[in-house]
């Protein structure tokens, strides 16, 4: 048999590597970025179109390449960043392995522009799909400018994959937050489509994390700072009042590079202890300095992982920092730190206690309350939302429970039927008179008893009424439009640039969902209406639910786009767990529950009811 094994022509080795080192646009762009912060640049602007489908440019002022280099730039393993396999145990650069220009040039038509400083003329080189097509002297700008078109021209089914334009804008956005935070001394721009999203100046690192975050970030911050031979800890974590419901304010940073790590989450929020509640997660902009040579950043392509060689002692200086940082701002105050303050053996202690504080709000203030329906008759559904329900929830669940009651039989059926009264019928929520009260009993104000002939239900309040307002948001988008309750006085919102980027790509369907309003300015928005449904006062807590719970779902979920923003709307606006529900409020919730087209689970598969059979409670009573 002949020889069979051939070398890879370039162009498709180069290909397969931009599979592992380009995975979407963002990938590019953190490369691009990465690349001129190498170049020393101190202003570095990201522009993108198309949510980097159509174009990435990087532009920036950094040192530049000749010609020679610029051309050398596209090959593979050709890098200025290291010379022997020694450096790679003392890496201080971004980027290392000179892959990532050669990957993205096999799958993109790129357009290079590049002057070194004391030179009149720059070089200008043209590659697609790895061949080179056009290479001339250019007037330029000292520095260099990158501009990635068509990203996947060449590998349709790539292209095809990307997903939609606001999850692909929100992963560059999140490329771009974690690449400029922790480069405070550089100014940074981004422009997404000709709108400016973020315009950076140089500054501290808490200047850049309420740049990137917003102005309110300011008062979260607490200060954390710890020098130890192992590590040097700088940087900042979130008041506890200000935690989160999920994770998204999160970061690590170890030689000014954007890392994730369970373990050394687990330190942070260890640290928290009993100042947050199970379902909280802490803020943290935490940047760690190691020697190089004792970690390796070289078990992942993308990089956003690395090993500590002495990672439990690590675990130990994080959590006493953060402790120490928040006791000092009195926010554990009877922790003695003194003893702690210095050390270069941490220490843990068990007996570490930390006071909660407690903050007072008046949970039942709302300013709904003079526009809502008559005194009494208040409920977190409006009523006249209500779907014509032909038959009543009880009636609904013994449909349901048919096949499996048997011990009723069909005499018991009927019974259940006649329990139907003509009110439930109506539009109308029934008006009960005392003595035909349905039997509802709140339980830790979380869930609801309601009894049946045939036993008992037990309905989970924040489910239930998750489920209720999901299936309306999803009529919402099928009608168009949902109903809009205007507000007496417009509200004006600021959000985070990334929010307010976010709401504009989602601007369609975040109206149709039922809301009202308008941009103003950069990234604020004047609300003018709500969705009807809504009860909250608080309609920017709602938004930021509503996105924050779309992000999470876009990465760890694969939903259509309609189906997330309407279960994230559901989550974010329906009635908690905790909230103590009157008699009418639970009457309304299960009467809606049960006209819903799914009423038994949320669309996730977890269940919103389960059931206590009357047989099997008689069985274990022995009867
Ligand atoms: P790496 O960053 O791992 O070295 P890249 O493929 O990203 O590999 O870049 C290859 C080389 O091109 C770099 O080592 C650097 O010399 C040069 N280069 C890339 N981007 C720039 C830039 N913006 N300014 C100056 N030089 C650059
Ligand atoms: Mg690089």
């Amino acid at each position: 048999m002949s020889d069979i094994i051939k070398l890879l022509p370039d162009a498709v080795a180069n290909q397969i590597a931009a599979g592992e080192v380009v995975q979407r646009p963002a990938s590019a762009v953190k490369e691009l970025l990465e690349n001129a912060i190498d170049a020393g640049a101190d202003t570095i602007s990201l522009v993108i179109k198309d949510a980097g489908k159509a174009l990435i440019q990087v532009i920036d002022n950094g040192f530049g390449m000749s010609e020679t280099d610029a051309r050398l730039s596209f090959e593979r393993h050709a890098t200025s960043k290291i010379k022997s396999a020694a450096d790679l145990f003392n890496i201080e650069t971004k980027g290392f392995r000179g892959e990532a220009l050669a990957s993205i040039a096999a799958i993109a038509q790129v357009e290079l522009k590049t002057r070194v400083e004391g030179n009149d003329l720059g070089t200008q080189i043209v590659v697609e799909g790895s061949k080179v097509k056009e290479q001339e002297v250019c007037s330029t700008a000292k520095g260099t400018s990158f501009s990635i078109k068509n990203l996947f021209f060449n590998v349709p089914a790539r292209r095809n994959f990307l997903k939609s334009n606001p999850v692909e804008i929100k992963h560059i956005i999140e490329e771009f937050q974690r690449v400029a935070m922790v480069h405070a001394d550089i100014s940074f721009s981004m422009y997404n489509n000709g709108n400016e999203v973020f315009n950076l100046k140089n500054g501290s690192f808490r200047q850049r994390i309420v740049g990137v975050f917003g102005d309110k970030m300011n008062q979260k911050l607490v200060p954390v700072e710890e020098n130890t031979d192992i590590v040097s800890i700088a940087g900042f974590v979130g008041k506890p009042e200000f935690a989160k419901k999920t994770r998204g304010e999160q970061y690590f940073f170890v030689n000014d590079r954007f890392i994730k790590n369970s373990y050394l989450n687990h330190a942070v929020q260890n640290a928290f202890d009993q100042l947050l509640s199970k379902d909280q997660f802490p803020s943290y902009f935490l940047k760690l300095y190691i020697d190089p040579a004792k970690i390796d950043i070289n078990i992942h392509p993308t990089k956003t992982e690395i090993k500590f060689e002495d990672e439990r002692s690590i675990y130990a200086i994080i959590r006493t920092a953060v402790k120490q940082a928040l006791g000092k701002h009195n926010i554990a105050p009877t922790l003695d730190f003194e003893q702690e303050s210095s050390f270069n053996v941490p220490l843990m202690r068990s007996t570490d206690t930390i006071k909660v504080p407690t903050i007072k709000v008046n949970k039942d203030y709302n300013p709904f309350e003079t526009k809502t329906v008559s005194p009494g008759s208040r409920s977190i559904i409006d009523r006249s939302q209500r779907k014509q329900s032909s038959e009543n929830w009880e009636s609904l669940y013994t449909d349901f429970e048919k096949d499996s009651t048997d011990i009723l039989g069909n005499q018991s059926q009927k019974e259940e039927q006649q329990v139907i009264s003509p009110e439930w019928n109506s539009n109308e929520a029934p008006d009960f008179d005392e003595s035909e009260k349905q039997t509802l009993i709140q339980l830790h104000a979380k869930f609801i008893l309601a009894q049946l002939k045939s036993g008992s239900l037990i309905i989970d309040q924040e489910r239930a009424h998750t489920r209720i307002l999901y299936e309306t948001y999803i009529q919402n988008f099928a009608k168009g439009k949902g109903m809009t309750q205007q507000l007496l006085f417009p509200e004006t919102i600021d959000f985070t640039s990334a929010d307010a980027e976010l709401i504009n790509e989602l601007q369609t369907e975040v109206k149709q969902l039922g809301f009202d309003f308008e941009k103003m300015g950069k990234s604020s928005f004047v609300v003018s209406g709500v969705p009807v449904e809504l009860k909250e006062p608080n309609i920017k807590k709602i938004i930021e639910g509503l996105l924050e719970q779309f992000k999470m779902n876009e990465s760890e979920l694969k939903l259509k786009k309609h189906e997330n923003l309407a279960i994230s709307m559901a989550r974010s606006a329906s009635v908690r767990s905790g909230k103590k529900l009157s008699y009418e409020e639970m009457k309304a919730l299960v009467d809606e529950l049960f006209s819903c087209e799914m009423p038994y689970s949320l669309p996730n598969g977890k269940p919103t009811i389960i059931t206590l059979n009357l047989e099997d409670l008689n069985q274990q009573f022995d009867y």
